[in-house]
Formats: structure tokens, C-alpha cells, sequence
């Protein structure tokens, strides 16, 4: 059994008190322990904050080939990251594979943007302007590194993901991490830190990790601190109205719950390859992660008349799906991470039929197949069809984060398809599918306000198209409203969030040279 410690203050250290215990969710095999009690979470962060100068001294392109060694060393670790993914998480080998690389893949890519940035300490905001008459007054704006620690705490579903997409921009920007990931899926974030205090030469101080409860950590933030934080709008809620934050100012990201739609276009016919597109993204979003996905397909609106076919290839398609203990290769979707969100996701479930039925599995019968899982925290995919829907009903109310989706049916019109998406209360991201322009463009437009991501799929992508559930370090991820009003990567865009921009007004031959990146 391994003992999670936390890497604080340079140093690892272990909280004493009672232990909570990390399971393997398939057969509850007890893995790890991990407590943070007293642990002094104040003297973590003034570490990290006093450590900023170093990171912040350096080049964008220095801090780059910082992330690019981190990158390479988690990568070569590859196959024991997943392996412990497999174990501590519920995922299968696929499923720890998005997470696994798309860490390693977003820090390379943050260190690719540290190397075109090259020998810059600030990034320059447009151009400056003469803003008086006389002709030297002058002004511009420009992005500096800020000076307090990035506080990062992070949603039990991508564990390496969430710890490196984030590390990877504040790190960039010259601000210093204190990481926390969701403590029961801990062991592949912390297996990650290992590997970077020993293997990436991380410098001191730029990465610090908390295993176990954030205990009073936010309540020590200051002005020029940053929390990012990833997980359900209610904790979001909680955190964003702590004491210090309120109090300091604090910057504030919340990655919370959506409700991720896809519309099949009017003109998409049944049988075609573009219909076989959606049902497949809908199929992989229902059962990679057991549907534990913060961008998973939730809501998914055809057009009238046109249900029973989608809803017939998709209960084939479901049929097909193996549950059971993911460390064996056949099995293509794990159980829930937990027994609580196995609980909440029936709970949810009997939620969404208040407006709805299930038209495909069941949320207590399943036969799970391997060793030792007659305990673990299974469920079978459940399909659910509404066939009126109201932007009231539970479909458009309620993340249920786990192996379900519902079916409604709109009038095929893009006013009524944006009314139904719309009604999800603001989302990380949304796909169309369809080749025809005009609808295309008519509902991109009425739902780009309420989303952070629209995805367009058309018959020319098919083969091509990336599934829309993945967030890609060059595009923003996250969303208004529900989806917590937050905004990360997006390449350079995401080093805002971690900077200051600081308008500069004055003699134009001072101002100048101020706004130059060097
Ligand atoms: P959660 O229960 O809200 O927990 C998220 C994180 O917050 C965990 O690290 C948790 O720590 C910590 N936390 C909880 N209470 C806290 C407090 N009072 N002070 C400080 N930290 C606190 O969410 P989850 O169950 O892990 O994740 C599932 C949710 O995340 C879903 O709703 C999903 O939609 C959302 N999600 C969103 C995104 C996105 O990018 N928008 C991505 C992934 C997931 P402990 O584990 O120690 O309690």
C-alpha cells in the first residue's frame, strides 16, 4: 500500500490523523492512504510565493524547456501512469491514455509556445497610442507575470490531465503551483509529481502538491494569489465565495458541471456516415470514463420524426458495450470512480425520468465481467428519451456525471434547437452536425454566447474529426453559466488569466521601450 505524501515547502511530508483510504473502484482493493491533516498549508504557499522570483527571472523560453522536460519525463512513464489509472481510477486502457497524453501533450504544447516567445520576460497587449496632443504623450498595455502562487484544485476524473494543463500555463506565465488533485483518484497525480521533482528539474519551489483535503489552504490566499479550480458548480459556489477570496480579490477560474449538447442537422440522413459520426461520439461520451467527462455528450436533439432510427442504432450500438473490471483488454467501459457518484448518478438518473424514460439499460442491473468486481462501483450505460422537452425538465437542469445521455427530439428548425440547447445554462462546449451552411451558421450563432467551444461536424471531417469531448491546449476550454464562468488554455491565451495587464502612459520615448517584451 503506498502512502500518498504531499511535496510542500520543497520537502515530502505526510498529515497525521485519520487516513483516508484510495480503492481500486472495481474490486476495492485499498491502494494507498493519504491524509493532509496538519500539514501547514499557510508556510506552503508563502514558499511558493517566495519561490515566484526564481521562475519569474527566467525567459518564456527558458520556463518552456522547463514544461518540455516534464512533459518527456511523464511520457516516459507512460505505461506505469496508465497502469495505476487503470487501478485507481476505474479506467480502461483508452480512457487513461486520453488522460495520460493529453497531459503530456499539453505541457509539450505550452513548452512549443515558451520556445515562440522566446527571450521575453512580458507580453506586449496591441499597439500603443498617442493620446495627447503634443505628441509625446503616450500609452499602451502589456502582460507581466503576477506575483503571489497559482492554487490549482482539481476534479476526480482527469487526474494527470488537470494537474498538467494547468501547471503547464501558470508555469509559462512565471507563477509558481500548489496542486490539488481530487483526493480519491490521487495516486496518478502524485506518482506524476514523483517523476517531476526527480526527473524534470523542476526548480524549487515552482511545484508543490497537497495529497488529501485542501483543509484551510484557501483561507490564505492573497491579492496576487490565483485559485483554479476544477470540479461540480457546488463546490465552485463554495470556493469562489471563500473568506480571502472575497477579501483579497483573488482571481478566481471555476471549471464546473455542462451540459454538453449535440444537434443532428435536418439535412443529415439516416444511415449516413455523418449520422454514424454523432451516434458514435455520443456512444464513446456515454462510456469513456463511465461518462465521468466534464465535455461528455449529455443532451442529444433530433429532429422530429426521426427518433426511432437514431434511438434503434444507438441501443445497438450501447448493446456492445462491456462492463467490468478494466484491467482486462476486452472490457470497454470501467465502473464509476466511486460508490458516492454511483449513488448520485442513480439518484440523477431517477431525476431525469420525472421527464423522461429509459429506453436503454438499467441503473441497478449490471453483470459486470472479471475477478473480485462483484463489490466495485458499477453501472450499465443508461439511455434515456424524452419526448417533449421543456428547458424545466431534468435534462436541462442536472449534470448526471456518468454513463447517460438523453434523446429529445426538436422541431428542426435552428431557433428551436438553440431554445433547447440554450436551456442548459451555458456549456464547455456543443456540436452541430450537419453539412447544411445556412443551419449551421443560423444556430452557431444563436449558441456561441452560452458556450467556451462549438464544434461543426460535417461529411467532410468524417475520419477526421477529433471527438468533440477533447480540450486541446490551443482552443479555450470552459464555459458561462453553468459550466462556471471560467476560461483556461487557449494557447497564449491562457497565460491572461496567470498575468497582469498593466496600461503604461508617459513620455513616448520611455513608454516605448516599456511595452517591448524583453
Ligand atoms: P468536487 O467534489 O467539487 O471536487 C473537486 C475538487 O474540489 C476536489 O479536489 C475536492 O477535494 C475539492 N474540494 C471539495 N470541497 C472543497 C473545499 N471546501 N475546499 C477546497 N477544496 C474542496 O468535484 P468532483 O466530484 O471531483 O468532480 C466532478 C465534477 O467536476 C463534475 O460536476 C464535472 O462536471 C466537473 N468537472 C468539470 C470540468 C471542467 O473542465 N469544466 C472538468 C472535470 C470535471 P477532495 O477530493 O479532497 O474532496
Amino acid at each position: 500500500m503506498t502512502t500518498i505524501d504531499s511535496y510542500l515547502e520543497g520537502e515530502w511530508c505526510v498529515g497525521r490523523g485519520k487516513k483516508t483510504a484510495l480503492v481500486n473502484p472495481a474490486t476495492l482493493q485499498v491502494l494507498g492512504e493519504v491524509s493532509s491533516e496538519g500539514l501547514d498549508m499557510g508556510a506552503a504557499i508563502e514558499f511558493a510565493r517566495d519561490r515566484g522570483a526564481g521562475l519569474r527571472a527566467m525567459s518564456f523560453a527558458r520556463r518552456g524547456e522547463i514544461l518540455g522536460a516534464m512533459s518527456r519525463a511523464i511520457h516516459a512513464h507512460r505505461d506505469e501512469l496508465i497502469r495505476l489509472a487503470v487501478a485507481n481510477g476505474g479506467n480502461t486502457q483508452k480512457d487513461a491514455r486520453l488522460d495520460i497524453d493529453g497531459a503530456s501533450g499539453t505541457l509539450a504544447a505550452y513548452a512549443d509556445l515558451g520556445a515562440l516567445l522566446g527571450d521575453a520576460h512580458v507580453l506586449p497587449d496591441g499597439e500603443g497610442a498617442l493620446i495627447g496632443p503634443g505628441g509625446r504623450l503616450f500609452g499602451g498595455h502589456v502582460w507581466v507575470a503576477r506575483q503571489g502562487a497559482a492554487v490549482h484544485v482539481n476534479s476526480f476524473d482527469f487526474p494527470a490531465w488537470g494537474l498538467a494543463e494547468k501547471a503547464a500555463v501558470a508555469l509559462l506565465a512565471g507563477v509558481p503551483v500548489v496542486s490539488k488533485p481530487a483526493t480519491r483518484t490521487a495516486l496518478v497525480a502524485h506518482r506524476m509529481m514523483k517523476i517531476f521533482v526527480e526527473e524534470a528539474a523542476c526548480p524549487p519551489g515552482a511545484l508543490s502538491f497537497i495529497a488529501g483535503s485542501a483543509g484551510d489552504l484557501l483561507d490564505h490566499l492573497l491579492g496576487q494569489d490565483m485559485l483554479a479550480f476544477t470540479g461540480s458548480g457546488d463546490t465552485g459556489w463554495l470556493l469562489r465565495g471563500g473568506r480571502s477570496a472575497l477579501a483579497h480579490s483573488v482571481r478566481v477560474n471555476v471549471a464546473a458541471d455542462s451540459l454538453n449538447a449535440a444537434v443532428q442537422g435536418p439535412d443529415v440522413q439516416d444511415g449516413s456516415d455523418l449520422q454514424s459520426l454523432l451516434l458514435d461520439d455520443v456512444v464513446r461520451d456515454m462510456t469513456q470514463k463511465a461518462g465521468q467527462k466534464c465535455t461528455a455528450i449529455r443532451r442529444v436533439y433530433v429532429p422530429k420524426g426521426r427518433e426511432d432510427d437514431a434511438l434503434e442504432r444507438l441501443r445497438e450500438r450501447l448493446a456492445a458495450v462491456k462492463v467490468g473490471n478494466p484491467a482486462l483488454a476486452e472490457v470497454t467501459m470501467g465502473p464509476l470512480a466511486t460508490s458516492e457518484q454511483l449513488t448520485d448518478v442513480r439518484r440523477g438518473v431517477l431525476r431525469l425520468q420525472t421527464s423522461g424514460q429509459i429506453v436503454f439499460g438499467s441503473t441497478s442491473q449490471v453483470a459486470p465481467i472479471g475477478d473480485g468486481v462483484s463489490r466495485g462501483f458499477f453501472m450499465s450505460p443508461v439511455l434515456l428519451f424524452n419526448a417533449a422537452p421543456e428547458p424545466t425538465d431534468a435534462a436541462h437542469t442536472r449534470e448526471v456525471f456518468g454513463p447517460v445521455a438523453t434523446i429529445m427530439p426538436y422541431d428542426g428548425s435552428a431557433a428551436h434547437a438553440a431554445f433547447l440547447v440554450r436551456a442548459g445554462g451555458g456549456g464547455l462546449v456543443s456540436t452541430v452536425y450537419s453539412d447544411d451552411r445556412a443551419f449551421v451558421r443560423d444556430l452557431v450563432r444563436r449558441i456561441a454566447p452560452f458556450h467556451g467551444r462549438v464544434t461543426v461536424s460535417s461529411s467532410g471531417l468524417v475520419g477526421q474529426a477529433l471527438p468533440p469531448g477533447t480540450a486541446l491546449p490551443q482552443l479555450i476550454h470552459g464555459g458561462p453559466g453553468r459550466a462556471g464562468g471560467g476560461e483556461e488554455l487557449g494557447g497564449r491565451r491562457g497565460l491572461a488569466f496567470y498575468m497582469q495587464r498593466v496600461a503604461l502612459q508617459g513620455d513616448r520615448s520611455f513608454i516605448e521601450g516599456l511595452l517591448r517584451s524583453e
